[in-house]
């Protein structure tokens, strides 16, 4: 668990843009991501993100990410825009939830909001209320319906599949979209994954249109930083979609989705510093990181970046405002996420 948590509001000095775990991320298209928290309920072993690891955690207060939004948004243009919340985290755990939904959803040209979580937090009552704050489409990872299985992938002892499906059905009758998200691991839960199809199946056939309830079967992929389920080899991306296309011959069912079907287009992306591998830029350290050997750099007062810290290295509450020289080891044209190494020679 986590040994410190540090709450991030406009006094803080650490920019909202830039960083992959917290704050916003414009990758130039109508969706607007919002990662305001890292800690979970789970601490699955196939997590990409290694969440509830984390040495720090770190929560964002809500106005903070609201203002953030209202700026990106006008860049964008004040229409046909979607708030996608996507936390290296649980978001349920988010106190400030439904404050941010009611501030998101008064902004001008948003009009969907959509958030994920792995479900087994939800209540009747958190139901209710992500209905009151208008809550568009919640995204809910579920792998297996077998509960034992489910919960040696979450690594918990006990993991409710009929409560989360009951769950299922409440946020379904309170007008909020479900996409249920799997993540298909080879080798392991391909009977898992069409018995999910078969619920999706289910559910439609009892009334709940295609775009209500959905279904996003997703790639198993390896990060370095994230864990691992031990023995599973990915496999290619031509032979996840081969799958795809026999289950959906087998089910006549849509499985492939694309940008397209969630509405998603290009718009104008915050402006960018353009910066590229391996440049060399001063940075003011302000503040730890997820783990010892990390922290957060400003750059500006929009942009901040991760930087790793080089062994021997590690964080000490010493670097806390001194400026530094780092090198760039990651800045994608995409997305406004940097990373940088120091020391770097
Ligand atoms: S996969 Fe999701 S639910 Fe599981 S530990 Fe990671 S962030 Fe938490």
């Amino acid at each position: 668990m986590s040994e410190e948590i540090k709450y991030l509001d406009k006094n803080s000095e650490i920019p909202l843009m830039g960083v992959d775990f917290l704050g916003v991320i414009d990758r130039g298209t109508n969706i607007i991501e919002l990662k305001p928290l890292t800690l979970c309920n789970l601490r699955c072993k196939y997590c990409f993100v290694s969440s509830g690891d984390y040495s720090t955690n770190f929560i964002v207060n809500s106005q903070f990410l609201v203002e953030k939004v209202k700026e990106t948004a006008k860049i964008k243009g004040n229409y046909d825009l979607e708030i996608h919340i996507a936390p290296y985290g649980e978001m349920l755990l988010y106190r400030e939830l439904y404050d941010l939904l009611g501030s998101l959803s008064e902004i001008k040209g948003i009009s969907i909001i959509s958030m994920q979580t792995n479900g087994l937090l939800l209540t009747k009552k958190a139901i209710e209320r992500l209905k009151e704050s208008k809550l568009t489409r919640i995204n809910i990872s579920l792998n297996s319906l077998k509960e034992e299985y489910a919960s040696y992938l979450c690594n918990c002892a006990h993991y409710d599949v009929e409560k989360l499906i009951k769950n299922i059905y409440s946020l379904l009758n309170s007008n909020i979209q479900v996409l249920v998200a799997p993540i298909w691991f080879p080798g392991e839960n391909e009977k898992d994954i069409e018995e999910i199809i078969e619920l999706v199946l289910k559910l439609r056939s009892e009334g709940f249109s295609k775009q209500q309830v959905q279904i996003g079967i997703q790639k198993y992929l390896i990060y370095k930083t994230g864990r691992t389920l031990k023995k599973i080899q990915p496999k290619s991306w031509d032979y996840f979609y081969r799958q795809l296309s026999r289950l959906e011959k087998k089910y006549d069912i849509k499985l492939k989705l694309g940008p397209r079907d969630f509405g998603i287009h290009k718009r104008t992306q915050v402006p960018s510093l353009n910066l590229k591998k391996n440049d060399l830029l001063n940075v003011k350290i302000v503040s730890r990181g997820r783990w010892l050997n990390e922290c957060i750099g400003k750059i500006n007062d929009n942009q901040g970046i991760k930087i790793l810290l080089k062994k021997p290295v590690v964080f000490s509450e010493e670097l806390v405002g001194k400026v530094i020289v780092a090198k760039v080891i990651k800045a994608n044209y995409r997305d406004n996420i940097l990373t940088a190494l120091f020391p770097y020679k």
